[in-house]
């Protein structure tokens, strides 16, 4: 694989960082790491969101710029006598998806590589060999012999388990393909938005949020948003690409390379029309590209943020991404780029006035 640069530097350490919800440890010190050094403040909620505030100016309306630090996997909840894993799913799992996969086990001693196994189809009767394996019939394997053996390796119930994938640049050097995307991408926005505010005017405080606990139900985004009482809410995550084999435009419009995704509607909230309205007028005045999608199946982060307090005007930004809650998934660089682009070139616009403004539309 070609040399890193700066930015895919980036993106693989926070793909690869390790963190199911409830522990994004890890996930929180590489995005800290990255976005530190453009923040005048770091700070983090009583349940781990990380949150860098850049203030441009200190009596203008507060931007919040959210992605999620968690991404889906697993937790140790049994050791079975012969020292195999019995394991609870944490976030949404398609059981398809799931075997035969590498994870790591996070110990107190240390990483433990693990696979997720099964029966083999060889002793499964014809007519189960069609159906997929359930989720509760599957283990995880890491290779020893007894229950007392793998405690002796430091595994414990609680541990977390984490999938497996090498961060790779395809052969077409835009796409790549990595674990978590879902939602480390989100971070990046984030980290890349007070990056590029640096050594701009802009006439608001941001705040570029790193939310835990979104793949359980938008739970950090809810805690994170009360501490920072935003008057606008950008949730920056992945959405879906509609571009593979098999998949019709009814069923997800988007394509990979083609812009941001505007999120008109989704199962956690309908997004505001005037912040919308005032977004794709700076991307045509731009020329930034975009495309308008809808996920009635899913939500984002500013389903909670748009419900902090007395209300704040939010939207959701996500960018075409296939195989997402899979060990491995795709997106293009240039989605990530212009939604980088399109967010700062909007937080520059909204000082108080236009925050009243759209407000009310
Ligand atoms: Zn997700």
């Amino acid at each position: 694989m070609a040399k890193l640069d700066e930015t895919l530097t980036m993106l693989k350490d926070l793909t690869d960082a390790k963190g199911i919800p409830g522990n994004e440890k890890e996930a929180r010190e590489v995005m800290k790491k990255y976005i530190e050094s453009y923040a005048d403040e770091i700070s983090t909620d009583g349940l781990g969101s990380l949150i860098a505030k850049k203030v441009g100016n200190e009596d203008g309306p507060k931007i919040m710029v959210a992605g999620h630090l968690d991404e889906v996997g697993f937790m140790v909840t049994q050791i079975d006598n012969k020292g195999f894993i019995r394991f609870q799913t944490v976030g949404g799992w398609w059981s398809q998806v799931m075997l035969a996969q590498r994870v790591t086990i996070v110990t107190k001693k240390g990483d433990i590589t693990g696979v997720i196994g099964s029966k083999p189809p060889h002793v499964l009767s014809p007519e189960a060999r069609k159906k997929p394996y359930e989720i509760k019939d599957m283990f995880i394997d890491i290779g020893a012999s007894s229950k007392e053996e793998a405690m002796e390796w430091g595994v414990l119930p609680g541990d977390m388990v984490v999938p497996y994938f090498e961060f790779t640049v395809m052969n077409n050097e835009k796409m790549l393909l990595a674990k978590a995307w879902d939602n480390r991408i989100g971070c990046a926005i984030a980290i890349d938005v007070l990056k590029n505010l640096k050594n701009e005017e802009h006439p608001n405080i941001v705040y570029g949020v790193g939310n835990v606990q979104e793949e359980v139900g938008l739970r950090g985004a809810k805690t994170a948003a009360m501490k920072i009482q935003p008057d606008i809410g950008f949730g920056v995550d992945v959405g879906i690409a509609g571009d593979t084999p098999g998949i019709t435009e009814k069923e997800a419009l988007s394509k990979m390379g083609e812009g941001p995704q505007i999120i008109l509607y989704d199962a956690s909230m309908v997004s505001h029309k005037g912040l919308r309205d005032l977004v794709v007028g700076v991307a045509e005045e731009l020329n930034i590209p975009y495309q308008f999608d809808a996920i009635p199946g899913g939500g984002t982060d500013a389903g909670s943020i748009h419900l902090t307090a007395n209300g704040v005007p939010s939207l959701a930004i996500t960018i075409a991404t296939r195989y997402i809650h899979s060990h491995a998934a795709m997106l293009h660089r240039d989605d990530y780029e212009n939604t980088v682009k399109l967010i700062t070139e909007v937080i520059k616009r909204l000082d108080r006035e236009t925050v009243d403004k759209i407000t009310f539309e």
